[in-house]
């Protein structure tokens, strides 16, 4: 399953909130098998993000999409949903109906709380007020991250994939002098290999198949120096 990520609000754009949301969402994702092809951030504005949901939805299996949920003026992320699958807004009778249940009356709730695009199946927020949206493949979810945590474990069973086997080797050399090692080792198993320098080299190996995996690693780990590699 493929899945496009779009976190929607000024504040990431200027750098003023950091896009915890992306990186906990792909995590989650990753670990379920599913292949997450984009993160793209978006500003608070409907057309933007009619925009890439459109886009993302015709190529995507699935899109999620957090941030901008409330019902202050700055908070047009469910207009922008609306708007990219041709809905309106409407009073959701469900999403108001368990908010009642959880002890909030119609006139506690700002005006528009429980409007979601027509058609749509509300998802509960059990952390805060704001309800969720799902319609079409797309996934509509609060920025406040315990919020959008908890709302995506109740939808996170419809994402699914097959998880790749991962080795990780800790190479104590320059990432320069690793290439031919690194090219010999992808031509002797059918593996994905990611090189990424820091302090020491990692070299992550994937493969659909857990001994591939393995014995890709074991062949790395006896030509590199490194620490004791696990
Ligand atoms: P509310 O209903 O409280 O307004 P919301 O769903 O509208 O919630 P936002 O207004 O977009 O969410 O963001 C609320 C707060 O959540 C932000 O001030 C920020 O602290 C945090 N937040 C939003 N998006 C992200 C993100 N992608 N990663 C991490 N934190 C985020
Ligand atoms: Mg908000």
């Amino acid at each position: 399953m493929k899945v496009a990520v779009v976190t929607v609000g000024d504040e990431l754009l200027a750098g003023r909130t950091t896009d915890t949301n992306a990186t906990w969402l792909c995590e989650r994702l990753t670990e379920r098998g599913v292949d997450v092809e984009r993160i793209t951030t978006v500003p608070d504005r409907i057309g933007d993000i009619a925009r890439v949901v459109n886009e993302y939805r015709a190529e995507y299996d699935a899109v999620i999409v957090t941030g901008g949920l409330g019902p202050t003026h700055d908070d047009v992320t469910m207009e922008g949903v609306a708007a990219a699958l041709g809905r309106s807004m409407v009073e959701h009778e469900d999403a108001l109906a368990w908010l009642e249940e959880q002890g909030y009356s119609r006139q506690d709730l700002t005006e528009g709380t429980t409007e979601l695009p027509a058609g749509a199946e509300a998802l509960h927020n059990d952390v805060g007020v704001a309800p969720g949206a799902a319609l079409e493949g797309v996934y509509v979810l609060p920025g406040v991250p315990a919020e959008m945590r908890a709302m995506f474990e109740r939808i996170e069973e419809e994402f699914t994939g097959t998880p790749a086997a991962r080795e990780v080797v800790v190479a104590d050399e320059p990432e320069s002098a690793l290439l031919e090692r690194i090219a010999d080792l992808r031509e002797r198993f059918d593996v994905s290999i990611g090189s990424y320098p820091g302090e020491a080299v990692r070299i992550e190996i994937q493969s659909d198949d857990e001994e591939t995996a393995a014995a890709a690693a074991a062949w790395l780990r006896e030509r590199v120096d490194g620490p004791d590699q696990r």
